[in-house]
């Protein structure tokens, strides 16, 4: 399979042909005729100089592609090719994937209680570019501890720049990391599942990068290596994973989102895309956030300064010295209403992420609410199921 490549392209249809961006760039990778402006992609060096400069941002436009159009096929165009599918990206991803990795995704997703579908407005995926026998090379860009000093868990922010390789995620899907050196058998580690915390244009806008967030587990071989990783040090990478966990487009759709420790890592991504979009335009996110204790909870500080109409959180703590211990269920309980009209709206799209065991309290919660609107609960969430509407993501 030949490598894909991320294509710099110009919008026809936008582009007002003032030249500026040819004027600007240094290694003079774009021309002109009397139709188009276009990028060589055998000159460009992705260097982004020519992206602030654009007027009206028709030069911010990015294909991954096997093999890169070329300028005749640029000055031909009257409007910019659709994303083609890559690397077989279909919602159908079992098929395509290695079966270690199939099984892993299986498991993670069974909460739903049947198979899952990506958001009808969801944006296309593209799974499964980079494999066990082909991965691709990262340069870790940054390594923060997102639980405090003395906390008793070490959850780290991991920033990773794939290096000028074609690595396109969206919010919600997972990448694979491959820890160096071998098992108990003398076999190559195999490699581990970790949910984007960032969302698709990047941690930083439209610098390629993808964030992770790390949960250091005690003798575990992935963890320790990704939470001990240093700036500059280099990672083996798999994927992207996951044609269904994904956010719908839809700015009026509506996000309950229910999350443990790093199962937060998804809803940060959904957060930020919104954030970056539509703001407080959309159709609003809810979101029940479970740890120990605020020390121990991973984006307390960034969530809390968007404001309630973009998100509303509930910060559940479990082992608050002199409190009762509350769960994520205790509090959706507690805010009955509000999730009982969550239920009742055909907008709404329910994201379940983080630890397995809290997968039974959750399920029951949402059956005793869903009861008090007269509306059986299983039959609600296999047609939010079906209607790519309920996603459980838990390991
Ligand atoms: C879809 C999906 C998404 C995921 N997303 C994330 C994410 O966003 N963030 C995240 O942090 N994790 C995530 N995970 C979990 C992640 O993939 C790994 O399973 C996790 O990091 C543990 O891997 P490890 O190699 O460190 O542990 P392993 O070496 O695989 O060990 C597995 C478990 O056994 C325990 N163990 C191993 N050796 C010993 C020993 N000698 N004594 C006692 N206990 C031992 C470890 O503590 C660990 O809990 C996700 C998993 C899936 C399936």
């Amino acid at each position: 399979m030949t490598q894909p490549i991320k294509q710099h392209l110009i919008d026809p249809e936008i582009c007002i042909r003032c030249y500026t961006c040819e004027m600007t760039c240094p290694v003079g990778a774009i021309q002109h005729d009397d139709t188009n402006v276009v990028v060589d992609p055998d000159i460009c060096e992705f260097c982004m100089d020519c992206i602030p400069v654009c007027p009206t941002g028709s030069i911010d436009e990015w294909r991954v592609v096997d093999t890169a159009y070329s300028l005749e096929a640029q000055y031909g165009w009257d409007e910019l090719p659709e994303q083609a599918e890559i690397g077989g990206g279909d919602t159908d991803e079992a098929e395509a994937l290695d079966p270690a990795i199939a099984a892993l995704l299986e498991d993670a997703h069974k909460g739903a209680g049947g198979k899952a579908r990506a958001p009808a407005s969801a944006a296309r995926p593209s799974i499964n570019l980079y494999t066990i026998a082909r991965p691709a090379t990262a340069t870790v860009q940054g390594n923060f501890r997102l639980t405090a000093r003395d906390a008793g868990t070490d959850i780290r922010l991991v920033i990773l720049n794939v290096d000028g390789q074609a690595f396109p995620v969206l919010e919600g899907q997972t990448i694979g990391i491959i820890p160096p050196g071998t098992d108990a058998t003398g076999k190559p580690h195999l490699p581990r599942l970790y949910s984007v915390s960032s969302p698709r244009d990047g941690e930083r806008p439209n610098y390629g990068n993808v964030s992770l967030t790390v949960k250091r587990e005690a003798h575990g071989v992935a963890s320790n290596f990704i939470c001990d990783l240093k700036a500059g040090d280099r990672v083996q990478v798999t994927g992207p994973f996951g044609a269904t966990f994904l956010m719908p487009d839809d700015p009026e759709a509506r996000l309950l989102m229910i999350c443990t420790g790093t199962g937060s890592a998804p809803m940060r991504a959904f957060t930020q895309r919104r954030a970056r979009t539509v703001g407080n335009r959309s159709g609003g996110m809810t979101m029940f956030f479970g740890a120990r204790s605020p020390e121990e909870l991973p984006y307390f500080g960034p969530l809390k300064k968007l404001p309630e109409t973009l998100l509303k959180t509930h910060m559940v703590f479990s082992r608050l010295p002199d409190q009762p211990k509350e769960y994520v269920q205790d509090r959706m309980m507690a805010e009955e209403e509000a999730v009982a009209a969550l239920l009742a709206d055909p907008r709404t799209h329910i994201y379940i992420c983080g630890l397995r065991g809290m997968e039974e309290g959750v399920e029951k919660t949402l059956t005793n609410i869903a009861e008090s609107i007269g509306t059986p609960w299983a039959a609600l969430r296999d047609t939010m199921r079906e209607e790519g509407r309920y996603h459980v993501e838990t390991y």
